[in-house]
C-alpha cells in the first residue's frame, strides 16, 4: 500500500472579493502550510474577472508562506498580448509552475478571443517562456461536458500533453472507477504525465449540487440522496461526507493516484479534517542531517 506523503498533495483557492475574505484565506493558508503541501493554487476568472485578484492572492501566499504558489491562467476570452503580459508578471515574482486551462466565459460576457482551447495556451508559453515554468492542465476522468466522445476528450488531453504540459489535475469526482478506467485509456494513448485526482471535501448540499451541474462533475445518486435526507442536519452531512470522501482518497491512493488536489474554497476545516484521517506523512531532516518521517495532526 502507498503511503500519502506531503510531496504529494496541494492546495486549491480562489481570489477573495472582500477583506473579511482575505483574513480568512490567509489563516486558512497558514492553517494548511503546515502539512508542507507540493503548492498552492490560485484559480484565475475566465476573461480576466479576476486577473487583479488571482495576482494579489498570489503574491499575498507567497509572502506569507513557503508553500511554492501556482496560479491559474485561462486563455478564453483573452488575447496573447495578455497571456504574455501576466507570464511576465508571474516571472517577476519568481513562480515557477502553472495551471493553464481554456476556462469557461461567463454567460453573456464578450467574445472567446483569440484562444480556442488549452493546448493553444500550453504552446504559448512554452514558446514563450521555454521551459521556465512547470504546466499542469486540466483532465476529465468524468468526461468534459462539452466533449464529442470519451475518447476525443482523452485525445485533448494527449494534445495538452504534446504541446508541453507536465502534469494534469482533474476534475472532482466521487466516483473512484470513473479514474481508473481515465488513467487506463490515457496510458494506451501515450499520454505519460502524472494525473492528480482533484478532490471535493462534501460540507454542504446545496452548494455542492449546483458546483457539480455546472462542470459536469455526478454526484452518485445514494450519495445525492443520503445528503439531502440530512436537511438542515449539517453535523450529519460533514459525518457523512468525510466518510465518503475518505473512502475514495483511500481507494485512489492504493490504487496509484500519484497525488492529491484538493479543492478547499478557501477553507481549512473539512480538508484538515480529511488529512488528518489519512494520516499525512511530512519528509523532513533530523537534527544529523539523516531523513525523518513524521505525521502530522494540524490544528
Ligand atoms: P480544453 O482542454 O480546451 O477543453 C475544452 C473542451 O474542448 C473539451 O470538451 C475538449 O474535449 C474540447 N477540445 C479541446 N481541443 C479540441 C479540438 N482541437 N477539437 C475539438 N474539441 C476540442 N476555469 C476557470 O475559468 N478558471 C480556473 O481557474 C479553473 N481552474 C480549473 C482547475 C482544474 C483542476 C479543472 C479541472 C478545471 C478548472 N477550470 C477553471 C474549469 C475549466 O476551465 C473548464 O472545465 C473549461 O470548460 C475547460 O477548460 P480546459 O482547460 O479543460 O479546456
Amino acid at each position: 500500500m502507498q503511503f500519502l506523503t506531503s510531496n504529494m498533495i496541494s492546495f486549491e483557492f480562489f481570489p477573495p472579493k472582500t477583506v473579511e475574505g482575505s483574513t480568512q484565506l490567509n489563516e486558512t493558508a497558514l492553517a494548511l502550510a503546515k502539512c508542507q503541501p507540493q503548492f498552492f493554487s490560485v484559480t484565475f476568472g475566465a476573461g480576466g474577472s479576476t486577473r487583479d485578484g488571482t495576482l494579489e492572492t498570489v503574491s499575498m501566499l507567497k509572502n506569507n508562506t513557503q508553500i511554492a504558489v501556482a496560479p491559474h491562467l485561462a486563455c478564453i476570452g483573452t488575447n496573447k498580448e495578455n497571456i504574455v503580459d501576466m507570464l511576465e508578471r508571474y516571472k517577476a515574482l519568481n513562480l515557477k509552475r502553472l495551471v493553464a486551462l481554456r476556462g469557461d466565459l461567463p454567460s453573456g460576457m464578450g467574445q472567446a478571443g483569440e484562444f480556442k482551447y488549452a493546448s493553444e495556451l500550453v504552446k504559448l508559453i512554452r514558446d514563450c517562456t521555454g521551459d521556465h515554468f512547470r504546466i499542469d492542465v486540466a483532465a476529465y476522468p468524468e468526461i468534459h461536458p462539452q466533449a464529442r466522445s470519451v475518447h476525443d476528450d482523452v485525445l485533448n488531453l494527449k494534445r495538452k500533453y504534446e504541446a508541453g504540459a507536465n502534469g494534469a489535475i482533474t476534475q472532482y469526482f466521487f466516483n473512484p472507477d470513473a479514474y481508473f478506467y481515465y488513467i487506463d485509456d490515457c496510458q494506451k494513448t501515450g499520454i505519460s504525465i502524472p494525473i492528480v485526482p482533484g478532490i471535493m471535501p462534501i460540507s454542504q448540499f446545496s452548494r455542492l449540487a449546483r458546483f457539480s451541474d455546472m462542470c459536469g462533475a455526478e454526484i452518485p445518486r445514494w450519495i445525492r440522496k443520503r445528503l439531502e435526507s440530512y436537511g438542515d442536519d449539517m453535523n450529519s452531512i460533514k459525518q457523512f461526507g468525510l466518510e465518503v470522501v475518505h473512502q475514495l482518497c483511500e481507494r485512489l491512493i492504493k490504487g496509484g493516484a500519484p497525488g492529491l488536489h484538493f479543492y478547499t474554497l478557501n477553507k481549512a476545516e473539512a480538508v484538515k479534517d480529511l488529512i488528518d484521517m489519512l494520516g499525512l506523512t511530512v519528509a523532513t531532516s533530523s537534527r544529523d542531517g539523516s531523513a525523518a518521517d513524521f505525521k502530522v495532526h494540524i490544528n
